[in-house]
């Protein structure tokens, strides 16, 4: 891929080094141009489920790929193996891109993987990444802040190490905040109920996005009392992150994303939302954030951005969809815990 000159680009890849590299949470345009760099110039590549194709594509085809997600029914492998695959490639002065979903600093054991690997006398470089929260709600018309609604916002989990919910409630609950909760689809009714138990109205907006900055993003929005039982009925599987606050209000109006390829027409409310997955159960559309509305693409989803038409061809189209009917088996929830 060529890439834009840059007046002071930094060194590239050097051999014997680990590159953390944070991918974007799943369109592959979302790479920051370091990470593209370091790709280009990788000995070896080491991703799991969250990462695009796409971006693992952009390595040498001469370069070493070493998937390390979850596999069909197996498990993912153990991180200490991860780790040792790590320091072993290293060892043998390959350069090495570590490439994690997202930012590898958030929910992403990327913290861990650079502990091990500082502990082994490795070199590791961090390249940050747009995480879920920020490149998600980018994507659906979700402003994390805003003046009217929401001064700070929390990023949290759903799934805790030891499989418990012990979290600090009362503080998730407070008013003017957005909540963002990682991992926490298959909890989605436990997390609702003591949201609100701590506080938050039952009529607090609230969503999940399911594989957003994909073509294949889908979008629940509800109120706290609802939302578990949509995204129930509407078979939202992981990735999926949920959005909790006043400003998920916003979302029928400023929506933007069209995850098959045809622009939006205008900003009015809902004036897109009339593509849903056919093969899913449809929650009511059309109605406010209260009553829930659910938007996805359509069967023939080109993938891309919004407005990005013509950039993929039949072929592509079906290659991706077989790719990604791939990973949505590989994908779940625990996988980044
Ligand atoms: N390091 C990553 C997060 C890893 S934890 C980051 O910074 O984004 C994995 C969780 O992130 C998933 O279970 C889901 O909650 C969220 N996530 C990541 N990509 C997503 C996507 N494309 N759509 C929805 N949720 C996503």
């Amino acid at each position: 891929m060529p890439l834009p000159d840059i007046a002071h680009p930094r060194p590239d890849a050097r051999p014997g080094h680990v590159y953390l590299v944070g991918a974007g949470p799943g369109d592959p345009e979302l790479l920051t141009l370091r990470g593209a760099r370091l790709i280009g110039a990788a000995d070896a590549v080491i991703y799991d489920n969250l990462v695009s194709p796409d971006i693992v594509a952009l390595a040498p085809g001469a370069a070493e790929r070493h998937y390390v997600g979850k596999k069909a029914a197996d498990h993912t492998l153990p991180q200490s193996e991860i780790n040792r695959l790590l320091v072993r490639l290293a060892r043998a002065g390959k350069r090495v891109v570590r490439l994690k979903g997202g930012d590898p600093f958030i929910f992403g054991r990327g913290g861990e993987e650079m502990e091990a690997l500082v502990e082994a006398g490795i070199t590791v470089e961090v390249v940050p990444g747009v995480t879920a929260a920020a490149g998600i709600a980018a994507y659906a018309g979700i402003p994390l802040t805003h003046r009217d609604y929401a001064r700070s916002v929390v990023f949290t989990t759903g799934f805790l190490k030891d499989g418990a919910l012990d979290l600090d409630w009362t503080m998730l609950a407070r008013p003017g905040q957005t909540l963002v909760i990682y991992m926490g689809v298959s909890r989605l009714a436990e997390i609702c109920a003591q949201l609100v138990a701590h506080g938050l109205p039952a009529s607090t907006p609230a969503g999940v996005v399911e594989r957003g900055t994909t073509h294949a993003q889908r979008v629940v929005v509800a109120d706290l009392a609802s939302l578990a039982e949509r995204v129930r009925a509407a078979h939202v599987r992981p990735p999926a992150l949920t959005f909790v606050g006043d400003v998920v209000g916003l979302y029928p109006r400023l929506e933007w994303f069209a995850p098959d390829g045809h622009p939006r027409a205008g900003h009015a409310p809902h004036a897109g939302c009339t593509a849903v997955h056919p093969e899913r159960p449809v929650g009511a559309m059309g109605g406010d954030a209260q009553r829930g509305v659910e938007h996805g693409p359509s069967p023939e989803a080109p993938r891309g951005a919004g407005g990005d038409e013509g950039r993929t061809t039949p072929d592509d189209r079906r290659h991706d969809g077989q790719r990604e009917g791939q990973r949505q088996g590989r994908d779940a929830e625990d996988d980044q815990r």
